[in-house]
């Protein structure tokens, strides 16, 4: 990582804009843009095209120590033979290393900051500081209805949050992790509720994943999931709701009233097979803000922002219409909005917002011959398109090497073989 408190980044062109420009980046945040006359410590300047970076709403970063492990299984089968097991023989190092690991797959492919949840907070905190990137950090709250276990969970919480409150806010955000309505009970959430309440850290939750969860629920609590969490105060403005897939018509209108931040986790949706396809260009049609995530490396199993806006526009498409979630939407659902559900002032090139930022490579393949580069930002760029990643103004990649990653892809590989054993 080099630190630098000034960057110009010299003549470029930028995605969705007419023309050159120069960007001026003074303490990791955008100063001026336009014909830029000052010094700055560094300089970029070559055949570049300059994008906003993209900013993933939901992962479980340390998955990435599952890649591979279990593949091609019913999502019930998978977890409790597979994930769950292993899960349960987690041990802090294996984290920060599983993080680090995430960190710089996201880095290789553009993204700075990430939605987390999973567990050891403290070690995701580090793991996110060290590789140079920001994330908004809960732990997994999962009660299985069981009050010993929840005072255990609540124990977790309260240490978590204060650990987390000791890193640099603009890197991490303390978040509260409600998992799912099928591992947390009316109580559970209660105590989230009340913990948001008196914080005012937001919530990331599970919601309508697969058609299963919503016919259980509703077979036996007779009211729909969505309502359910809204009554309990959990479903609320801020709250990233991962997946939901599952969604009426009314639903969709209540999620867009109360303002929550969907997370659209295409690739892992398709590869566990929830049995149907988020209604995305309606919800936008309807003024919610959709993002888009990732989830965990164990159901995607990569955490590569570029495939995902890919595969979210193919999927609209294969849904209904080609006109359905263009180029530009999912753009935006990958930068503005995403850093807008993370609480980070990035994802646009413009005076006073956070410099995170990329530059791809204008000569590679990908933008041949570059008639427009959203376009090809969305559907033909690869992560060997994209030179350099700068997050707060820290150049976090340059000429595609991320400095150090041997070390921390060897490290991984170690503490997963050993985790794999235990
Ligand atoms: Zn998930």
């Amino acid at each position: 990582m080099i630190n630098t408190s000034t960057i110009l980044i010299k003549d470029v062109e930028v995605v969705g804009r007419r023309g050159r420009t120069s960007v001026y980046i003074e303490d990791g945040k955008i100063v001026e843009l336009g014909e830029v006359k000052v010094e700055a410590e560094r300089v970029f300047k070559g055949n570049y095209v300059l994008s906003p970076a993209f900013y993933n709403t939901h992962t479980h970063a340390a998955m990435t120590l599952f890649r591979g492990y279990g593949d091609d299984m019913e999502l019930q089968e998978w977890l409790t033979t597979k994930i769950w097991p292993k899960e349960a023989n987690l041990r802090e190092e294996d984290i920060y290393w599983g993080t680090r690991l995430a960190a710089i797959e996201m880095i290789h492919s553009g993204t700075v900051a990430f939605a987390d949840m999973y567990f050891y907070v403290e070690a995701v905190g580090r793991a996110v500081v060290d590789q140079g990137v920001r994330a908004l950090i809960s732990g997994g709250f999962i009660d299985l209805f069981d009050e010993d276990r929840r005072e255990r969970e609540i124990k977790t919480v309260e240490a978590g949050l204060k650990a987390l409150e000791g890193f640099p806010r603009e890197r991490v955000r303390p978040s509260l992790g409600p998992h799912a309505v099928y591992t947390v009970s009316k109580e559970g959430f209660e105590y989230i509720r009340d913990k948001a309440d008196e914080t005012g850290y937001p919530i990331q939750i599970h919601l309508l994943e697969t058609r299963e969860e919503l016919e259980e629920f509703l077979k036996e609590h007779g009211t729909s999931p969505i309502r359910y969490l809204q009554e309990l105060g959990i479903l609320r403005r801020g709250t990233i709701t991962a997946h939901s897939v599952h969604l009426t018509d009314d639903e969709i209108r209540t999620l867009s009233r109360i303002g929550v931040y969907p997370s659209h986790c295409p690739i892992s949706n398709m590869k566990l097979s929830v049995k149907g396809i988020m209604p995305a260009q309606r919800m936008i049609n309807s003024g919610i803000k959709v993002t888009l995530g990732t989830d965990g490396a164990a159901s995607n199993n990569s955490l590569n922002m570029l495939e995902e806006m890919k595969f979210a526009a193919l999927l609209a498409k294969g849904l209904s219409a080609p006109t359905d979630l263009p180029a530009e939407t999912v753009f935006k659902m990958a930068t503005e909005w995403g850093a807008e559900a993370l609480g980070f002032r990035g994802g646009r090139i413009e005076e006073g917002y956070d410099a995170d930022l990329l530059l791809f490579r204008k000569d590679h393949y990908s933008f041949t011959p570059g008639y427009n580069f959203t376009s090809d930002i969305v559907y033909s760029a690869t992560p060997s398109s994209l030179d350099t990643v700068i997050c707060l103004g820290e150049v976090l990649m340059e000429g595609g090497v991320v400095e150090g990653e041997e070390d921390v892809i060897n490290k991984a590989r170690e503490v997963a073989y050993d985790l794999i054993q235990r």
